[in-house]
């Protein structure tokens, strides 16, 4: 006695077999396939009356119920529907072998491979990889590190999803990249376009002193759920999961669609205590929204569960006739919690555990510069060893050196985090000076000033047509001025430049945030330049930073931020006082 929403979420799970059986017309294997199977005109079944099935119902039912009301359904989600971006794969690798870049609307499908076309800023591809958790082994980075060096540019960027990206690879080499990630037991389907991203995690989940929760488990169940469940692709838009431990380095999991919280939950009030997940939704810094608590928590073991049934109502309620209004934040804006939750729930076929604010302990402190540096693991006599990386930037020889190192001195894992450096995990007591020493000698360090240590920067106008000024650069720029006039800032400070209003370096967030802008110069030129955001946070000091001065020109935001670190510095009540 299954109502019709939990026979399409019941046929969810099974898609696979679904999927399998696509020679007898579910969408599926062979190129060129629309998205709705072997249905009539734009993919739609050749019976109007007809329901869709397989695994790709669900996002035709949602396109055709917002046409049946009159909406113009957005470019891509045509070329979603007229082919799916999976059975294009035989085609687009047809591409590279004519030595030729998939563009426009291809581009848009390439994405779901994990490649995109960077031009015009950059004739060439990105790959971005999917690193659940943020943790690779070091035969892996190492791995990494040769298809950067034989196809891309020799090097790769850690990202602010604790990812990595390589870049400057040709046109007939991006497929040679994905299947050899694949040899690597790694991937990249579906790290862009519309689809679930990378899952990240606390970064010392296993070996951090005061976390709640080991995520790991957690983010690689997730991760290989929606990597083999065709239904969960192809989305209204992007949507980001995380999983927050509790630990000592912030995951900003409230910067997520879903950011599951490791809480503990009090005696006495009607919840049975011990650790549960708490659910926060609807975070999209780039609009000004962290995600909220929905007052639910979630037994840790049903976490997947919980997660699968809200994407799914998000697939069929998302906006699919305007992109810049297409993301979770706003179907929640719309219906308000209860009614999403009440949703969600029919999908479950039964009820979310809610527990009131204040039978919630507060989480453990976490620590801004728990990420750079050496730092005791819950495992006596062993420490992470946090490694600052400019910018999230790394040579390849680099990486191979650090893979050497975490086999030598460390566990092999390399820890990758969301402020854009990594971490080498499992390291003796005995052996902490040696690896620094090893660290130092390959051009890394162990240590940072507090205002190098926190900061971020997004790939910017060298590698990203979207990006107004030069962020890296220029952020780079501010942390050497800072150092070069002597000036110490005492407490942990954040600066976050973004490119654009995607912001995927999260700039409201920032003590000091940065978002590219053309600064006017004469009459008809402009130069990079930035509008200057201040007082944002995270966390327990979760706040959307304001904006504070506009078109800045990027050669005097150095200066300025130098004088407003030394006016806070002046001003401030004392060293807790934040930004905002
Ligand atoms: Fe590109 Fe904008 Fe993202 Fe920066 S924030 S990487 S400019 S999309």
């Amino acid at each position: 006695d299954f109502s019709a929403d939990q026979k399409r979420y019941l046929e969810g799970f099974v898609s696979g077999v679904q999927a399998v059986r696509g020679s007898r017309g579910a969408p599926g294997f062979g190129g060129g396939v629309p998205f709705g199977g072997q249905g009539g005109e734009k993919g739609l079944p050749a019976n109007a009356e007809q329901v869709p099935s397989g695994p790709d119902a669900i996002h035709l039912e949602a396109m055709a119920r917002q046409e049946k009301a009159g909406k113009k359904l957005s470019p891509q989600e045509k070329a979603k529907r007229d082919e799916h971006p999976f059975d294009a794969y035989a085609r687009l690798k047809g591409l590279a072998a004519e030595g030729k870049f998939a563009k426009q609307l291809d581009d848009f499908r390439i994405r779901f491979h994990g490649l995109f076309y960077v031009g015009p800023t950059q004739d060439a591809y990105m790959c971005r990889l999917r690193i659940h958790n943020g943790i690779l082994k070091s035969w892996q980075f190492r791995g990494v590190a040769d298809l950067a060096e034989r196809y891309g540019g020799g090097f790769t960027h850690v990202t602010t999803r604790a990812n990595l990206q390589i870049r400057e690879i040709g046109a007939a080499d991006g497929i040679a990249v994905l299947e050899g990630l694949v040899d690597l037991g790694l991937t990249a389907r579906g790290s862009g376009a519309d689809n679930i991203r990378n899952v990240t995690g606390t970064p010392t989940a296993g070996v951090d002193p005061q976390e709640l929760v080991d995520t790991r488990p957690y983010a690689k169940e997730w991760h290989h759920h929606i990597l083999n469940d065709r239904s969960l692709y192809g989305l209204p838009r992007k949507f980001n999961v995380a999983f927050d431990g509790a630990g000592r380095i912030a995951a900003l999991e409230d910067t997520n669609d879903i950011g599951f919280q490791a809480v503990e939950v009090l005696e006495g009030h009607g919840v049975e205590p011990g650790v549960w997940w708490r659910l926060a939704l609807g975070g999209i810094t780039g609009h000004r929204d962290f995600a909220r608590d929905t007052g639910v928590v979630v037994p840790l073991d049903q976490a997947i569960r919980v997660a699968d049934a809200i994407v799914r109502v998000f697939i069929s309620n998302g906006d699919r006739t305007d992109r810049n209004k297409a993301r979770l934040k706003y179907v929640l804006d719309a219906w308000g919690f209860e009614k999403f939750l009440e949703e969600v729930e029919k999908l479950l076929g039964s009820k979310l555990v809610r527990a009131p604010s204040d039978a919630i302990a507060p989480r453990p402190e976490s620590d801004r510069l728990a990420h750079i540096g050496i730092h005791p693991q819950k495992q006596e006599g062993h420490n992470w060893v946090g490694v600052g990386l400019t910018l999230g930037k790394i040579t390849c020889v680099q990486m191979r050196q650090l893979a050497d190192i975490a086999e030598e001195f460390g566990d092999r894992d390399i820890r990758l985090t969301v402020w854009q450096n990594l971490l080498i995990s499992g390291v003796r007591d005995d052996y902490v000076g040696e690896v620094e020493r090893r660290i130092a000698g390959i051009g890394l360090a162990t240590s940072a000033s507090n205002v190098r240590a926190g900061l971020v920067a997004c790939t910017g106008n060298k590698g990203c047509k979207f990006s107004a000024a030069d962020t890296k650069g220029f952020a780079d720029m501010i942390a050497s001025h800072v150092d070069a006039v002597g000036l110490v800032v005492d407490t942990p400070i954040n600066i976050h430049a973004t490119g654009c209003h995607n912001s995927c370096a999260q700039h409201y967030i920032g003590d000091i945030g940065l978002i590219g802008a053309r600064v006017p110069v004469g009459e008809d030129d402009t130069v990079d330049g930035f509008n200057v955001h201040v007082g944002g946070g995270f966390g327990t000091d979760a706040t959307i930073g304001r904006e504070l001065v506009t078109e800045v020109k990027g050669e005097d935001c150095p200066a300025l931020v130098e004088k407003m670190l030394r006016g806070y510095l002046a001003h401030r009540a004392d060293d807790q006082e934040t930004f905002a």
